[in-house]
C-alpha cells in the first residue's frame, strides 16, 4: 500500500510517498513559498528531479498540484492508490499521547491548543485541512512530535515554578522530536533483540534533543515547553538563565518576543561562532583556527555530553547511547568531541570505526562501558508505519 508522509509548515509542504510494508520511498518533494509570491515545488522520483514554478495561493492548491503531478508523472494511476496520509505535528499538547486518526474533532482539539505552538501548528493544521478536502475518503493520521514523551512523570515534566502555571496555563515540559526518538528506540531495540533497554537517544541536527528511554518509555527529554530548551542547537540557545531576558531587555529596549526570537534564531552555533548555524561551516572555520568556531564546537559538544551524563544517572546506567540526525549521522569529528567528554563514564570511541557517515554502525571500542551506535533516523518512515497500522485497522 502507498502511504503519504506529510510535514506541512506555514508556507511549505514536504511529502514522501512510501510503499508499505516494503518501506521503499517512491517519491518525495517539497512545495515552498505557499501563499507568498514566487512559489515553486520540487519532486524527486525514479532518480530524476523536477522543479516547477507555479502560483500556490494556499495549501489546498499545493495538495491539488501534488496529486496532479503524481498522476502525470505516472507515480500513481489514480488517487485511490493512496491508502493513507500521515501528518506530522510538532505539538500535540497534553491530550494526545499517540498517533490518532484525523477528523474534525481532532482538528477542533488542536485549534483549542494552538497557542501552545503558535509558530508550528497553524501551518500543519492548514495542510491537514487541505488533504482532507482533496482526499476526503482516505484514512489520515496525525503523528505528534510530543506523543512519545507523554510517559514522563510529573517529577520530570513539571518545572519548579508556581503550580498554577501548570494548572491554569498547561506550562510543563512536553518534549519534541518524539517521532525520531521513537524510531531510534524501535531500531536499536530490534537490532539488539531486547525490549528492556535503557537508551540515551541523541537527535543532533539543526534542532537537537537528548532523550532518556527505559524499556520503550521516555523518562526525560531535554527539550521543554517549547523546542528552545535543552542542548545548544544550530540557532537555538538551549537552557539559559531566564533572568537574562529582563536584563537584556532593559539594556536594548527589545521586547520579550524579540528576545525570544533571538534565542530561537540567533543563538546556538550561529550566535557563538558568528559564522553559521550549519555545523559544516563551523567545523570548516574551526579547522582553519577560527577561535569562536572552536569555542562554539566545544560548547556544543559539552552540552550534549552533560545531558548524556545526567541521563545516565537518571536511568541508573544506560545500556546504549545512540547518535542521530544531520550532525550525529554525519560529523565524525563532533561524535568524537562528544564521546571524549563522557570519558568519565568509561565510554571510549574507536576512531577507525567512527570514520564514516550516514550509516547504522557501532563506533565505540570493545572495552567501552556503554556502546555508542550511529542510528540514521527516519521520521517519515515512522509516520508511514503508524499510518499503515491505523489504516489497516480501519479497513
Ligand atoms: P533538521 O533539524 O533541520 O532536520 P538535520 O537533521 O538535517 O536538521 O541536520 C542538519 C545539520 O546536520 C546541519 O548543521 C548540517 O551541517 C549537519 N550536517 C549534515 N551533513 C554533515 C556533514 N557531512 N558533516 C557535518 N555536519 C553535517
Amino acid at each position: 500500500m502507498k502511504i503519504l508522509s506529510v510535514n506541512a509548515g506555514s508556507s511549505s509542504l514536504k511529502f514522501t510517498l512510501i510503499d508499505m510494508p516494503a518501506q521503499v520511498t517512491i517519491a518525495s518533494g517539497l512545495f515552498e513559498k505557499i501563499g507568498i509570491s514566487d512559489s515553486f515545488y520540487t519532486i524527486k522520483y525514479n532518480g530524476e528531479k523536477i522543479r516547477k514554478e507555479v502560483a500556490l495561493p494556499d495549501h489546498a492548491a499545493a495538495v491539488k498540484e501534488l496529486m496532479r503531478e503524481l498522476i502525470d508523472l505516472k507515480i500513481i494511476s489514480s488517487f485511490a492508490e493512496i491508502e493513507g496520509v500521515g501528518h506530522r505535528l510538532v505539538h500535540g499538547g497534553p491530550d494526545f499521547t499517540e498517533t490518532v486518526i484525523l477528523n474534525d474533532e481532532v482538528i477542533a482539539k488542536l485549534e483549542e491548543n494552538i497557542d501552545l505552538a503558535p509558530l508550528h501548528n497553524p501551518g500543519s493544521i492548514t495542510g491537514m485541512k487541505a488533504f482532507m478536502s482533496v482526499l476526503p475518503n482516505v484514512v489520515q493520521t496525525v503523528v505528534f512530535d510530543t506523543a512519545f514523551h507523554s510517559t514522563m512523570e510529573k517529577t520530570e515534566y513539571l518545572y519548579p515554578v508556581p503550580y498554577e502555571w501548570y494548572e491554569k496555563y498547561k506550562v510543563r515540559k512536553y518534549g519534541f522530536h518524539g517521532t525520531s526518538h521513537r524510531f531510534i528506540n524501535k531500531t536499536i531495540s530490534e537490532y539488539l533483540k531486547r525490549d528492556d533497554l535503557k537508551i540515551i537517544s541523541c537527535h543532533i541536527g539543526n534542532g537537537g534533543s537528548v532523550t532518556a528511554i527505559d524499556s520503550g518509555r521516555v523518562v526525560d527529554t531535554s527539550m521543554g515547553f517549547t523546542p528552545l530548551a535543552g542542548i545548544m542547537m544550530g540557532t537555538r540557545s538551549g537552557d539559559i538563565d531566564a533572568s537574562i531576558l529582563e536584563y537584556v531587555s532593559k539594556k536594548t529596549g527589545e521586547s520579550l518576543s524579540e528576545l525570544t526570537n533571538d534565542l530561537n534564531k540567533k543563538s546556538g552555533l550561529l550566535g557563538i561562532s558568528g559564522i553559521s548555524s550549519d555545523s559544516r561551516d563551523v567545523e570548516a572555520a574551526a579547522k582553519e583556527g577560527n577561535e569562536r568556531a572552536i569555542l562554539a564546537q566545544k560548547m556544543y559538544a559539552s552540552k550534549i555530553a552533560n545531558y548524556i551524563a545526567m541521563y545516565n544517572n537518571l536511568l541508573g546506567g544506560a545500556d546504549v547511547i545512540c547518535l542521530t540526525a544531520g550532525v550525529g549521522e554525519n560529523s565524525s569529528h563532533m561524535r568524537e568531541m562528544i564521546i571524549e567528554r563522557i570519558a568519565s563514564l568509561g565510554v571510549k570511541i574507536d576512531p577507525a570505526k567512527n570514520d564514516f557517515r550516514g550509516e547504522f554502525r557501532l563506533i565505540t571500542a570493545s572495552d567501552s562501558t556503554i556502546p555508542v551506535y550511529v542510528v540514521p533516523t527516519n521520521e517519515e518512515l515512522m509516520i508511514a508505519i503508524d499510518t499503515m497500522e491505523l489504516a489497516l485497522k480501519n479497513k
